[in-house]
Protein backbone atom coordinates (compact mmCIF):
# COMPACT_ATOMS: atom_id res chain seq x y z
CA UNK A 1 0.00 0.00 0.00
CA UNK A 2 1.19 3.13 -0.87
CA UNK A 3 2.58 4.86 2.50
CA UNK A 4 0.46 8.49 1.51
CA UNK A 5 -2.90 6.33 1.11
CA UNK A 6 -5.72 6.13 3.95
CA UNK A 7 -8.60 4.20 3.11
CA UNK A 8 -11.84 5.84 4.79
CA UNK A 9 -13.44 3.38 8.17
CA UNK A 10 -16.86 4.96 6.74
CA UNK A 11 -19.03 2.34 5.67
CA UNK A 12 -20.64 3.43 1.95
CA UNK A 13 -23.66 2.09 0.26
CA UNK A 14 -23.44 -0.42 -2.82
CA UNK A 15 -20.07 -1.62 -1.08
CA UNK A 16 -18.38 1.26 -2.50
CA UNK A 17 -14.83 2.05 -0.99
CA UNK A 18 -13.17 5.64 -0.73
CA UNK A 19 -8.99 6.07 -0.18
CA UNK A 20 -7.36 9.13 -0.05
CA UNK A 21 -4.41 9.89 -1.06
CA UNK A 22 -2.16 12.33 1.42
CA UNK A 23 -0.47 14.77 -0.19
CA UNK A 24 -1.49 17.24 2.49
CA UNK A 25 1.63 15.44 4.35
CA UNK A 26 4.70 15.74 1.51
CA UNK A 27 5.98 18.86 3.02
CA UNK A 28 4.43 20.86 6.42
CA UNK A 29 3.87 24.20 4.58
CA UNK A 30 4.50 23.48 0.83
CA UNK A 31 1.80 20.74 0.67
CA UNK A 32 -0.07 18.81 -2.06
CA UNK A 33 0.32 19.53 -5.73
CA UNK A 34 2.09 22.98 -5.57
CA UNK A 35 5.38 20.81 -4.14
CA UNK A 36 4.57 18.96 -7.25
CA UNK A 37 4.13 21.79 -9.33
CA UNK A 38 7.32 23.30 -8.09
CA UNK A 39 9.74 20.52 -8.29
CA UNK A 40 11.01 20.65 -11.86
CA UNK A 41 10.88 24.43 -12.28
CA UNK A 42 13.47 24.81 -9.15
CA UNK A 43 15.18 22.47 -10.80
CA UNK A 44 14.79 24.56 -13.90
CA UNK A 45 15.67 27.75 -12.09
CA UNK A 46 19.20 26.12 -10.92
CA UNK A 47 20.26 25.01 -14.11
CA UNK A 48 19.65 28.21 -15.76
CA UNK A 49 21.55 29.98 -13.11
CA UNK A 50 18.44 32.43 -11.68
CA UNK A 51 18.47 33.65 -8.59
CA UNK A 52 14.97 35.26 -8.42
CA UNK A 53 11.80 33.49 -8.56
CA UNK A 54 8.67 35.70 -9.63
CA UNK A 55 4.99 34.84 -9.48
CA UNK A 56 1.58 35.82 -9.01
CA UNK A 57 -1.09 35.67 -7.09
CA UNK A 58 -4.31 36.43 -5.17
CA UNK A 59 -4.18 36.95 -0.79
CA UNK A 60 -4.94 33.59 -0.46
CA UNK A 61 -2.99 31.73 -2.21
CA UNK A 62 -1.34 28.30 -1.70
CA UNK A 63 0.52 29.09 -4.64
CA UNK A 64 1.75 32.49 -3.50
CA UNK A 65 3.10 30.76 0.11
CA UNK A 66 4.37 27.96 -1.33
CA UNK A 67 6.73 29.43 -4.14
CA UNK A 68 7.67 31.84 -1.09
CA UNK A 69 8.53 29.41 1.09
CA UNK A 70 10.33 27.18 -1.59
CA UNK A 71 12.31 29.74 -2.61
CA UNK A 72 13.92 30.37 0.95
CA UNK A 73 15.00 26.84 1.14
CA UNK A 74 16.62 27.08 -2.02
CA UNK A 75 18.89 30.15 -1.42
CA UNK A 76 16.56 31.96 -4.10
CA UNK A 77 14.81 35.49 -3.54
CA UNK A 78 11.66 35.70 -4.36
CA UNK A 79 9.18 38.22 -5.41
CA UNK A 80 5.18 38.07 -5.17
CA UNK A 81 2.91 40.32 -7.91
CA UNK A 82 0.03 40.34 -5.27
CA UNK A 83 -3.27 41.09 -6.93
CA UNK A 84 -5.27 44.06 -5.20
CA UNK A 85 -3.72 47.34 -4.48
CA UNK A 86 -5.40 47.71 -1.33
CA UNK A 87 -3.56 44.49 0.05
CA UNK A 88 -0.18 46.96 0.70
CA UNK A 89 -1.46 47.88 4.55
CA UNK A 90 -3.10 44.73 5.19
CA UNK A 91 -0.32 42.54 5.03
CA UNK A 92 -0.52 42.16 8.94
CA UNK A 93 -4.32 41.07 9.10
CA UNK A 94 -3.12 38.57 6.10
CA UNK A 95 -1.66 35.01 7.48
CA UNK A 96 -0.90 34.23 3.92
CA UNK A 97 1.55 37.64 2.82
CA UNK A 98 2.57 38.00 6.28
CA UNK A 99 4.03 34.24 6.07
CA UNK A 100 5.24 34.72 2.85
CA UNK A 101 6.74 37.77 3.33
CA UNK A 102 8.64 36.38 6.70
CA UNK A 103 10.13 33.71 3.89
CA UNK A 104 11.69 36.48 2.60
CA UNK A 105 9.17 37.04 -0.57
CA UNK A 106 8.97 40.61 -1.39
CA UNK A 107 5.59 42.10 -2.88
CA UNK A 108 4.30 43.94 -5.45
CA UNK A 109 0.62 44.81 -5.13
CA UNK A 110 -0.81 45.85 -8.48
CA UNK A 111 -4.60 47.07 -9.58
CA UNK A 112 -6.76 43.88 -10.57
CA UNK A 113 -6.75 45.71 -14.13
CA UNK A 114 -3.02 45.73 -14.31
CA UNK A 115 -3.12 41.89 -13.12
CA UNK A 116 -4.90 40.99 -16.18
CA UNK A 117 -1.80 42.17 -18.14
CA UNK A 118 -0.13 39.06 -16.38
CA UNK A 119 1.01 37.09 -19.20
CA UNK A 120 1.29 39.50 -21.67
CA UNK A 121 5.18 40.18 -22.60
CA UNK A 122 5.10 43.58 -22.42
CA UNK A 123 3.82 43.52 -18.88
CA UNK A 124 6.50 41.36 -18.28
CA UNK A 125 9.43 43.37 -19.72
CA UNK A 126 8.02 45.76 -17.66
CA UNK A 127 8.65 43.50 -14.87
CA UNK A 128 12.40 42.54 -15.51
CA UNK A 129 13.11 46.34 -16.10
CA UNK A 130 11.68 46.91 -12.05
CA UNK A 131 13.49 43.29 -10.99
CA UNK A 132 16.05 42.44 -13.15
CA UNK A 133 16.24 39.05 -14.27
CA UNK A 134 14.12 36.42 -12.91
CA UNK A 135 12.59 32.89 -13.02
CA UNK A 136 8.88 33.12 -14.60
CA UNK A 137 6.39 30.51 -12.05
CA UNK A 138 3.17 31.89 -13.92
CA UNK A 139 -0.03 32.36 -11.67
CA UNK A 140 -0.97 28.83 -10.00
CA UNK A 141 2.22 27.07 -11.04
CA UNK A 142 1.02 25.42 -14.36
CA UNK A 143 3.16 25.04 -17.14
CA UNK A 144 4.73 21.58 -18.94
CA UNK A 145 7.20 21.04 -16.27
CA UNK A 146 4.49 21.92 -13.46
CA UNK A 147 2.52 19.11 -15.21
CA UNK A 148 5.59 16.25 -15.48
CA UNK A 149 5.71 17.16 -11.54
CA UNK A 150 1.91 16.20 -11.03
CA UNK A 151 2.26 12.97 -13.29
CA UNK A 152 4.45 11.50 -10.39
CA UNK A 153 0.99 11.86 -8.06
CA UNK A 154 -0.35 8.62 -8.84
CA UNK A 155 2.34 5.73 -8.68
CA UNK A 156 2.01 1.57 -9.78
CA UNK A 157 0.24 0.98 -6.47
CA UNK A 158 -2.24 2.73 -7.19
CA UNK A 159 -3.89 0.80 -10.01
CA UNK A 160 -6.54 -0.80 -8.25
CA UNK A 161 -8.57 2.54 -8.51
CA UNK A 162 -11.59 2.64 -10.78
CA UNK A 163 -12.03 6.83 -10.35
CA UNK A 164 -9.75 9.69 -9.58
CA UNK A 165 -11.01 12.35 -8.03
CA UNK A 166 -8.93 15.90 -7.64
CA UNK A 167 -9.83 19.42 -7.09
CA UNK A 168 -8.95 21.93 -10.11
CA UNK A 169 -8.05 25.38 -9.95
CA UNK A 170 -6.14 25.92 -12.99
CA UNK A 171 -6.35 22.67 -14.38
CA UNK A 172 -2.20 21.62 -14.22
CA UNK A 173 -2.26 19.09 -11.68
CA UNK A 174 -5.91 17.23 -12.71
CA UNK A 175 -3.84 16.90 -16.40
CA UNK A 176 -0.47 15.14 -14.61
CA UNK A 177 -3.06 12.76 -13.02
CA UNK A 178 -4.74 12.27 -16.52
CA UNK A 179 -1.63 11.96 -18.22
CA UNK A 180 -0.61 9.02 -15.67
CA UNK A 181 -3.76 7.22 -15.03
CA UNK A 182 -4.43 3.94 -16.63
CA UNK A 183 -6.83 3.16 -19.46
CA UNK A 184 -9.19 1.77 -17.02
CA UNK A 185 -9.51 4.72 -14.85
CA UNK A 186 -11.69 7.36 -14.93
CA UNK A 187 -10.37 10.89 -13.35
CA UNK A 188 -13.12 13.24 -12.12
CA UNK A 189 -12.00 16.97 -11.77
CA UNK A 190 -14.09 19.41 -9.47
CA UNK A 191 -13.54 22.73 -10.31
CA UNK A 192 -12.79 25.53 -7.39
CA UNK A 193 -14.24 28.34 -9.54
CA UNK A 194 -16.74 28.91 -11.83
CA UNK A 195 -15.84 28.87 -15.68
CA UNK A 196 -16.22 27.03 -19.16
CA UNK A 197 -12.42 27.36 -19.88
CA UNK A 198 -11.19 24.58 -18.07
CA UNK A 199 -12.02 21.87 -20.40
CA UNK A 200 -9.60 23.59 -23.19
CA UNK A 201 -7.10 24.28 -20.64
CA UNK A 202 -6.64 21.05 -19.71
CA UNK A 203 -6.74 19.30 -23.67
CA UNK A 204 -3.69 21.57 -24.13
CA UNK A 205 -2.11 19.24 -21.59
CA UNK A 206 -3.36 15.52 -21.90
CA UNK A 207 -4.17 13.29 -25.14
CA UNK A 208 -6.69 10.77 -23.19
CA UNK A 209 -10.35 10.94 -22.97
CA UNK A 210 -10.56 9.16 -19.88
CA UNK A 211 -11.94 12.00 -17.83
CA UNK A 212 -14.38 13.96 -17.25
CA UNK A 213 -15.21 17.92 -15.16
CA UNK A 214 -18.20 17.81 -12.25
CA UNK A 215 -19.02 21.76 -12.32
CA UNK A 216 -21.52 21.67 -9.85
CA UNK A 217 -19.63 22.26 -6.29
CA UNK A 218 -17.72 25.40 -6.51
CA UNK A 219 -20.08 26.96 -4.17
CA UNK A 220 -20.59 30.41 -6.37
CA UNK A 221 -17.24 30.36 -7.19
CA UNK A 222 -13.59 30.82 -6.08
CA UNK A 223 -12.97 31.54 -2.81
CA UNK A 224 -16.81 31.54 -2.19
CA UNK A 225 -18.17 29.04 0.83
CA UNK A 226 -21.13 28.50 2.46
CA UNK A 227 -22.59 27.38 6.18
CA UNK A 228 -23.08 23.93 4.69
CA UNK A 229 -19.67 23.26 3.38
CA UNK A 230 -18.08 24.68 6.43
CA UNK A 231 -19.85 22.12 8.36
CA UNK A 232 -19.06 19.53 6.05
CA UNK A 233 -15.12 19.97 6.40
CA UNK A 234 -16.17 20.14 10.48
CA UNK A 235 -17.65 16.95 9.94
CA UNK A 236 -15.26 15.30 8.05
CA UNK A 237 -12.29 16.05 10.31
CA UNK A 238 -14.25 14.61 13.55
CA UNK A 239 -15.29 11.30 11.84
CA UNK A 240 -11.95 10.86 9.69
CA UNK A 241 -9.65 13.24 11.29
CA UNK A 242 -8.31 14.46 7.82
CA UNK A 243 -8.33 18.15 7.53
CA UNK A 244 -9.58 19.67 4.29
CA UNK A 245 -9.21 22.99 3.13
CA UNK A 246 -12.37 24.87 2.08
CA UNK A 247 -11.29 26.67 -1.23
CA UNK A 248 -10.08 23.16 -2.90
CA UNK A 249 -10.47 20.14 -1.31
CA UNK A 250 -12.74 20.67 1.07
CA UNK A 251 -15.53 21.09 -2.39
CA UNK A 252 -14.09 18.23 -3.86
CA UNK A 253 -14.69 15.68 -1.17
CA UNK A 254 -17.94 17.33 -0.72
CA UNK A 255 -18.75 16.70 -4.40
CA UNK A 256 -18.00 13.30 -4.12
CA UNK A 257 -19.77 12.24 -1.07
CA UNK A 258 -23.03 14.11 -2.63
CA UNK A 259 -22.34 12.10 -5.64
CA UNK A 260 -22.17 8.43 -3.80
CA UNK A 261 -25.43 9.67 -2.27
CA UNK A 262 -26.83 10.43 -5.70
CA UNK A 263 -25.91 6.52 -7.02
CA UNK A 264 -23.52 8.21 -9.38
CA UNK A 265 -20.57 5.41 -9.60
CA UNK A 266 -21.45 1.86 -9.92
CA UNK A 267 -21.25 -0.68 -7.01
CA UNK A 268 -18.01 -1.93 -5.91
CA UNK A 269 -16.13 1.17 -6.97
CA UNK A 270 -12.92 1.57 -5.67
CA UNK A 271 -12.85 5.53 -5.46
CA UNK A 272 -9.28 7.32 -4.88
CA UNK A 273 -9.53 11.34 -3.69
CA UNK A 274 -6.47 13.17 -3.79
CA UNK A 275 -5.94 15.47 -1.53
CA UNK A 276 -4.15 18.32 -2.65
CA UNK A 277 -3.23 19.94 0.66
CA UNK A 278 -3.94 24.18 0.93
CA UNK A 279 -4.47 23.70 4.44
CA UNK A 280 -2.85 26.93 5.13
CA UNK A 281 -5.79 28.97 3.69
CA UNK A 282 -7.55 27.80 6.42
CA UNK A 283 -6.60 30.66 8.20
CA UNK A 284 -7.35 32.93 5.88
CA UNK A 285 -10.95 31.91 5.33
CA UNK A 286 -11.08 31.66 9.16
CA UNK A 287 -10.31 35.66 9.30
CA UNK A 288 -12.93 36.15 6.62
CA UNK A 289 -15.53 34.02 8.58
CA UNK A 290 -15.07 35.81 11.64
CA UNK A 291 -15.60 38.54 10.48
CA UNK A 292 -18.59 38.15 8.76
CA UNK A 293 -19.85 36.26 12.08
CA UNK A 294 -20.02 32.91 10.87
CA UNK A 295 -19.09 29.31 11.72
CA UNK A 296 -15.12 28.79 11.49
CA UNK A 297 -13.28 25.67 10.85
CA UNK A 298 -12.42 23.88 13.45
CA UNK A 299 -9.49 22.29 12.19
CA UNK A 300 -5.59 22.92 14.10
CA UNK A 301 -3.23 22.16 10.99
C1 LIG B 1 -3.76 25.11 -6.38
C2 LIG B 1 -4.53 24.02 -5.77
C3 LIG B 1 -5.36 23.16 -6.52
C4 LIG B 1 -5.59 23.35 -7.99
O1 LIG B 1 -4.50 22.97 -8.74
P1 LIG B 1 -4.44 23.34 -10.30
O2 LIG B 1 -3.24 22.66 -10.76
O3 LIG B 1 -4.32 24.83 -10.37
O4 LIG B 1 -5.70 22.88 -10.93
C5 LIG B 1 -6.01 22.14 -5.87
N1 LIG B 1 -5.88 21.96 -4.54
C6 LIG B 1 -5.13 22.78 -3.78
C7 LIG B 1 -5.05 22.54 -2.33
C8 LIG B 1 -4.42 23.83 -4.36
O5 LIG B 1 -3.68 24.64 -3.59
Amino acid sequence: MNALNQKLQIIFPNSIAVTIKREDLLHPVVSGNKFRKLKYNLLQAKAENKKTLLTFGGAFSNHIAAVAFAAQEQGLQSIGIIRGDELRDKIDSNPTLQFAQECGMQFEFISREEYRLKSESSFLDELKQQFGDFYLVPEGGTNALAIEGCQEILTDEDSAFDYICCAVGTGGTISGIINSALPHQKVLGFPALKGDFLQDEIRIFVQNQNWELLTDYHFGGYGKVNEDLIYFINQFYIENQIPLDPVYTGKMVFGVMDLIQKNYFPAHSNILLIHTGGLQGIFGMNERLKNKQLPTINIDV
